[in-house]
Order: structure tokens, then sequence, then C-alpha cells
């Protein structure tokens, strides 16, 4: 006999794992009065234990602003049992960013600034709602579909934070993932919006190159090539097709201060991202 299918509390049976990050399985789920499918990120209370705080300040941010773009996950669901907390999303099922820029080696620059320029209007809308993400990233960026010009979407409000606006009130705990990380964030200065426009830089670099500009061999010296902003767009052949216009977007989302590092507003107006700019076809 064949185990029983397993269920997610009353109205979902659970399908295939589409992923899984830091403290969740994510599986997808199938309403069963309606046959609908939706994402459901599964959260182990035990793992979370002491920081079932992080899922409620998801939950929080999500309720605040996921119906109000579309490109940002929609919480759809939400509810628990004993051992797990159950956020339903609506399901995006192109896959992560991550894997599309694995798959094609890189992006034609042209589709990486229309990537871009989505991902930063967004970033923008969030930042004026007064929350900072804090762990933008090519894992945490779905694809709603698998057409090649599928929306995309922010998703992983698990590090979030509602900032008020005060200056003083800025944020010390070391979080996110590394090589995503504002030098800001290791030097424990404080940080706040600007974090996401550096995360924004990195990502625009492994979409033109490919591969990520602080990778080193060990932790400490990447935390040390962040710091000091050490990176350059070699080698020269993956960058032989990219214009110095590109180049300087990811220079200026780069700023080491993060006082003096661009708004995400102002890096909307940078000429990569002006839409009558023609940007460099390499030859067939
Ligand atoms: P964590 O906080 O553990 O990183 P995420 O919210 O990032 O959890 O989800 C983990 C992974 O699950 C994502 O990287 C993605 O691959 C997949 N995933 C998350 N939400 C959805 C969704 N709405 N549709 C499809 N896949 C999703
Ligand atoms: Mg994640």
């Amino acid at each position: 006999m064949s185990p029983a299918p397993a269920t997610v509390p009353c109205q979902y049976r659970t399908g295939k794992t589409l992923g899984s990050g830091t403290y969740a399985v994510v599986k997808e789920a199938i309403h069963i009065k309606t046959g609908d499918y939706y994402a459901c990120k599964v959260i182990n209370k035990k793992l979370m234990e002491g920081r079932e705080f992080m899922v409620r300040n998801e939950i929080a941010v999500l309720k605040r602003i996921s119906s109000g773009h579309r490109n940002i996950v929609t919480l759809h669901d939400y509810f628990e049992t004993t051992h797990n907390l159950y956020l339903c999303f609506d399901l995006c099922t192109g896959g992560e960013l991550f894997d599309r820029i694995c798959a094609k080696g890189n992006y034609y620059e042209g589709d990486a600034a229309d990537l871009v320029r989505t991902i930063m209007a967004t970033v923008k809308y969030i930042h004026d709602c007064g929350i900072v993400h804090r762990d933008l990233k090519p894992e945490n960026l779905l694809f709603k579909t698998s057409a090649e010009d599928a929306d995309i979407m922010i998703a992983d409000f698990g590090l979030s934070r509602v900032m008020e606006e005060q200056k003083l009130n800025l944020l010390t705990e070391i979080c996110g993932t590394p090589g995503y990380m504002a030098p800001e964030i290791f030097k424990k200065t404080g940080h706040s919006k600007p974090v996401d426009i550096w995360a924004m830089g990195v990502i625009t670099y492994f979409l033109l190159a490919g591969y990520t500009p602080f990778d080193r061999d060990t932790p400490h010296q990447e935390m040390e090539a962040i710091i000091s902003g050490n990176y350059k767009f070699e080698p020269e052949e993956y960058w032989a097709n990219v214009s110095d216009t590109a180049k300087d977007f990811v220079r200026e989302c780069l700023t080491i201060d993060p006082g003096s590092r661009p708004t995400a507003e102002e890096m909307l107006k940078h000429k990569w991202l002006d839409s009558d700019t023609p940007h460099f076809v390499p030859d067939p």
C-alpha cells in the first residue's frame, strides 16, 4: 500500500519540492477544493525556536506590500500546526533567476537592463513603503512563468525590516548572504535601504558576466574584498561585449560609503536603464 499523500492542514495537498533556503522548504501545494496550485513555505517551528519573530515579521511585511505590486510574490494564505508554520504563496513556475543565469552563462546587455529596471523599480516601491529587503540575490528572484519574457518577482522577505524614517534607526545585526552583503553590514556601523542597492550592483554584475564580483578563496578574503570594494571587470573576455554605461551602473551601486550610494530612485534615472539608450549588441 502506498503511503497517504502528505496533507497541509485541511485544505491543501503537497506535491514536489520547489526549493529550499535557510529556514524553509518550499513545496508545491494543491488546494483540494479548487485544484489551484500554490507554493507553500513550510517552516519547522523547532528549527526556528527563539526566532519565530522572523516569520511573524515576514507575514507582516508581506501583508503590507505584497498585493500592491505585480513584481512581489503574493501571500495567499497562512496557517500553523503544532510543528510547522505554513506560508502559502501564488506559485511562480519559472524558477529562480539564479538558474536562468547559470543556464545562459550570462545575459545580453539589453535583456539584463530590462530585468534590472523592473527589479530596481520594485525595490523603489519596497523602500517607499518603508521596508528594506536585505536578502536580494538571484535565488530570491523568481520568474512567474517559464516564458522567456515572464514577469520577475521579488520573493523571500524573511530578513526584511520595516524602517522608521529617522536616520538613527539603523540595523546592526550581521545578516544576508555574504557575496551580496554591503560593506556597512560587515563593519556593523548600521545599515538600511542602501544595502539593497549594493546587492543590485552584485546581481547586475552577475547577470552581465555570469559570475559574482567578490568570490574569493575564503570567507575572510571575501569580506575584505567587499569592505574595500575590491573587484574588477575582468577577465577581459567576459566584459568585452559590455558597455561602459553598464559598468558605470554597477560601479555606482557598489559605492562603498552607504551615505553616497545612490537611491533606487536615482539608479532608475541612470543612463543604462534609460530605455532610449541603445545597448551594445554583439556581432553574431
Ligand atoms: P528561505 O527564507 O528559506 O530562503 P525562500 O522564501 O527564499 O526561503 O524560498 C526558498 C526557495 O523556494 C526559493 O529560492 C525558490 O526556489 C522557492 N520558492 C519560494 N517561493 C516560491 C514561489 N512563490 N513559487 C515558486 N517557488 C518558490
Ligand atoms: Mg531565500
